[in-house]
């Protein structure tokens, strides 16, 4: 995520904290200071714990995906909540139930150990009273009800929260991911206008559920147009939207003189071959690096990339996607009986899903 730099690692996957919770910080530390009743440093403290009650939501989510073989890119902390990156979605619904009860599931338990905690320390009433008593409490109090608060707004069945997710997962295996997918989208859609106009009604009070509103409006949109198109390219052979004129490379060409062929390409990665033979790939970027860091002699064979994949021409479209998702590749050489007859990048994809969405619209219109 842009604007965001890593501040961790947990489990193997990145953490990474955006730019605007430090400027969120800044502010309270701010207002703290301004603020005669508030100058204690327990509510950035707060703060801080309150963000490790969302990392570790987030991380639940994560590991649960993992374990269902999804790989996970980062986690990012955002002033709104957390979002874990995945690869790619789950394509068994009950995985998607299981990956999205673990956040709210790890909430909740993170609110009875906390209560726990406070029952030890003798605090069990003012733990579970807090709402209603709102005295100046300590955190634990505090985090409790934050925890509470984080499992059961998540659970709201409105899309893209993880109720969303889990409505959806249940729906999907009775009527199918896409129609599933557009009543999901549409309790999303009819739940943030409610948002909205709570918000807009109680500005004072609960001005945040605009932002909360706009942010669960289009989340869900996205994720509509995100579903159909994979259900457009599921089926459709690799062949007929691989691109099929580029460019390649010679094992035996020298650095330098690759320039020659990189020049006159829009392509980033070029297939390398020898005898015909698909050998390996490399990129411009690699190619670049090695014209700075190896001598002029040097050959595209000492720096060509030999554990790429590859697809099969008759391999469906949305396989091939959700591999180039998974391994995080941009492109993938496309064989056809050994010899490479094509490539496919993400921008290849997109081409040919516009380009036959278009052809459709013309069909149905002559
Ligand atoms: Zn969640």
């Amino acid at each position: 995520m842009k604007w965001s730099f890593q501040i961790g690692t947990a489990f193997g996957i990145p953490i990474r904290l955006h730019l605007t919770f430090i400027l969120l910080l800044l502010f309270l530390t701010v207002t703290f200071q301004k603020n005669a009743i508030a100058i204690d440093k327990g509510g950035l403290i707060l703060v801080v714990l309150l963000f490790g009650c969302v990392l570790l939501h987030e991380l639940s989510h994560s590991l649960m995906a993992m374990r269902k073989g999804i790989k996970v890119f980062s986690i990012t902390l955002l002033p709104i909540g957390g979002v874990a990156q995945m690869a790619t979605m789950p394509e068994d619904p009950a995985d998607e139930i299981k990956i999205a009860a673990a956040g709210p599931a790890m909430s909740f338990v993170v609110a009875a150990a906390v209560l726990a905690l406070g029952s030890l320390l003798g605090h069990a009433r003012e733990t579970l009273l807090f709402p209603l008593t709102q005295p100046a409490a300590g955190l634990m109090p505090r985090l409790f009800w934050a925890n509470i608060f984080l499992g059961a707004l998540n659970l709201v069945p409105a899309f893209p929260m993880d109720g969303g997710r889990v409505l959806r997962g249940l729906l999907a295996m009775r009527i199918g991911m896409v129609q599933a997918t557009r009543w999901a989208v549409g309790f999303g859609q009819a739940f943030a206008v409610i948002l909205y106009f709570a918000g807009a009604l109680y500005y004072h009070q609960l001005g945040f559920l605009i932002l909360l509103a706009v942010f669960i409006y289009l989340g869900a949109g996205n994720e509509e147009e995100d579903v159909e198109f994979r259900s457009e390219i599921a089926d459709v052979p690799a062949r007929d939207a691989m691109l099929i004129r580029f460019d390649s490379l010679s094992p035996q060409t020298t650095i330098p003189s690759s320039l020659d062929v990189l020049r006159h390409s829009q392509q980033e990665e070029f297939p390398v071959l020898a005898d015909g033979k698909l050998a390996g790939m490399v990129s411009k970027n690699d190619v670049l690096t090695a014209l700075r860091e190896m001598p002029p002699e040097a050959v595209i064979g000492e720096i060509m990339h030999r554990d790429f994949i590859h697809s099969a021409a008759d391999a469906p479209l949305g396989k091939v996607f959700r591999q180039m998702e998974q391994q995080d590749k941009d492109v993938v050489p496309i064989l056809d009986g050994g010899k490479l007859v094509g490539l496919l990048s993400f921008d290849q994809i997109g081409r040919y899903h516009m380009l036959s969405t278009k052809r459709k619209a013309a069909e149905s219109r002559a």
